[in-house]
């Protein structure tokens, strides 16, 4: 056989894009069907190109077992980016032809923000990584990442371990590769991270995805087909006559993600986004407001497809038999008057936040105004969990290896014939007669291919009793305990003396211990 002659006989196939678990956000991997990998005769752990708008790899992860039959390929927000897809699009996935990268140069994707840090410390967390030029990706410190048998695997997870708390989630633009085309990043890549962003393309980048808001799939759903669609499909509205929705009415209590939403839909839409603040834009001078308005729907024509979003709107537009004064008179009705002059077909959207839709004046609710609206809620315990595992994500979490819950992990696992039977049968044994918690660990670490899984389920069962606990917590309140458990961890690091500012380094034992864990959570949920 001649080499690469093997290539030519599997195909292209066409898969449609769906969203990603919330726990593989950031690992650029992909999961779907054994029956399309076989077609495409390739393995969990192989590399495939994604064609799209643009083209880029990922690397192939076993599917969901919830998928099994179903056409849907899972990325997440950076590789649907990456790939120039959207959520619902068909995509293009081959078996991509990969060469070891000899040297990739990153650098920042936001603007403004300035970074000095070595590449080799990047690197760490990207290898195995596929990348394109141009791609984005995030370097996030949470490990596991998906080796595909690599003989550095011991290694490299160590190497995970000691990523220090905090580097969390940068995001980077590839902005060369040597080669060219799908490279991958081994243990030989030089990298190199440029201090400030570039401009690779014009377009903006993601800040917001569709995965990293919690809890709220409904809301995600509605706006997806209010808003999204008519900003990325117009001519289907035109085609069956009806006219696409000017306004969309966001209501709920501060801090579930209101923003979040709107600021998704725009990215995911490829729409320019405006944001104002209701209170901010009143003015006491005269005219000066309305002027403000008229500047921002401008703005927003010009660049259209456009999202404006407006916080607070009640603070605009309270009910005439309120309090009111002539500015929110004026105001208002300058704001109907844009609205109803919108002639941007579905191009212009206009998203307004408040928790108080009753105090809103009714005629911002008639039709072709604010006239469809989308819940957003308290989330309840499975939504406190996919947030929780959402602001999490940069963290090193460590969860409880208590030998009852291993057990019954390794029986869940056994029950669906994750693993091969005699390993895991192996295993329970030896993990009933362990004295320790440590000893427990120590046994897993042994049998490196089960290890991964049942850490990952650790820690989902350690966000599950988080999200137990927290009834009543909103998003907002959600990403301030996880920042507030990461901090009493380094309180308690500093109190014991391991880490102080005059330290020139830290080192690596401590680093070690910038663990986070379900214990330090309840503490802070004490404080
Ligand atoms: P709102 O606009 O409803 O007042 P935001 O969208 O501004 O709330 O949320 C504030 C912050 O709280 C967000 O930046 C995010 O960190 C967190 N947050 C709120 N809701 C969610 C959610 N549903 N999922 C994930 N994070 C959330």
């Amino acid at each position: 056989m001649i080499f690469g002659k093997d290539e030519e006989r599997y195909e292209k196939i066409k898969l449609r894009v769906a969203e990603a678990l919330k726990r593989d956000v950031g690992r650029g991997i992909v999961r779907f069907d054994r029956k399309f990998q076989k077609q495409l005769g390739v393995e969990p752990g192989d590399i495939v190109e994604l064609i799209g708008d643009r083209t880029t790899a990922a690397i192939v992860a076993n599917p969901h077992p919830d998928d099994r039959g179903l056409d849907i390929i899972r990325m997440d927000g950076y590789i649907r980016r990456n790939a120039g897809v959207s959520i619902g699009d068909y995509v293009t996935v081959a078996k991509a032809e990969v060469q070891e990268a000899k040297k990739v140069t990153l650098a920042p994707a936001q603007k403004g923000v300035f970074i000095q840090i070595p590449g080799d410390m990047v690197k760490q967390n990207l290898l195995g990584r596929p990348v394109v030029k141009g791609d984005l990706v995030v370097a996030s410190s949470r490990g596991e990442t998906y080796y595909g048998g690599s003989p550095f695997d011991e290694l490299l997870r160590g190497l995970f371990e000691t990523m220090p708390l905090g580097f969390g989630e940068l995001k980077f633009v590839v902005v060369s590769t040597n080669p060219k085309g799908v490279v991958q990043i081994t243990y030989n890549t030089e990298v190199e991270v440029l201090p400030q962003a570039v401009e690779v393309r014009e377009e903006a980048i993601p800040e917001v995805t569709y995965e990293d808001i919690g809890g709220l799939s409904d809301a995600i759903q509605k706006i997806r087909e209010m808003v999204e669609l008519p900003l990325k499909h117009p001519e289907l509205f035109e085609r069956l006559g009806i006219e696409p929705p000017k306004g969309v009415l966001l209501y709920g209590p501060p801090g579930t993600g209101k923003t979040l939403l709107a600021k998704a839909v725009a990215n995911e839409a490829n729409a320019h986004f405006i944001a104002i603040n209701g209170p901010e834009v009143m003015s006491k001078f005269y005219g000066e407001s309305e002027e403000r308005l008229r500047e921002i729907f401008k703005e927003a024509e010009e660049n259209a497809p456009s999202i404006i979003f407006i916080d607070e709107i009640d603070a605009i537009a309270p009910k005439r038999e309120e309090v009111v004064g002539e500015v929110e008179k004026r105001v208002v009705s300058q704001l109907l008057t844009l609205m109803d002059g919108l002639k941007g077909r579905g191009k212009v959207i206009v998203i307004a936040a408040t928790n108080r839709p009753d105090a809103l004046d009714p005629a911002l609710r008639r039709p072709g105004r604010f006239d469809r609206e989308i819940e957003v809620g308290v989330p309840d315990k499975k939504g406190r969990k996919e947030i929780l595992q959402i602001h999490t994500r940069g963290m090193p979490l460590e969860p409880d290896y208590d030998r009852e819950t291993v057990l019954k992990v390794l029986k869940e696992l056994l029950k669906k014939k994750a693993f091969d039977e005699e390993v895991l049968k192996k295993l329970m044994e030896r993990v009933e007669k362990a004295r320790s918690d440590d000893e427990v660990k120590e046994i897993l670490k042994s049998a490196s291919e089960v290890y991964p899984e049942v850490r990952t389920r650790l820690i989902e069962g350690m966000l599950e009793r988080i999200a137990e606990k927290t009834h009543g917590f909103v998003g907002a309140d959600l990403a301030a305990l996880a920042r507030e458990a990461a901090m009493v961890v380094l309180r308690r690091l500093i109190n014991e003396g391991k880490i102080s500012p005059e330290h020139e380094k830290i080192p690596p034992e401590v680093l070690q211990e910038l663990r986070v864990r379900k214990a330090d959570f309840y503490e802070a949920l004490k404080m």
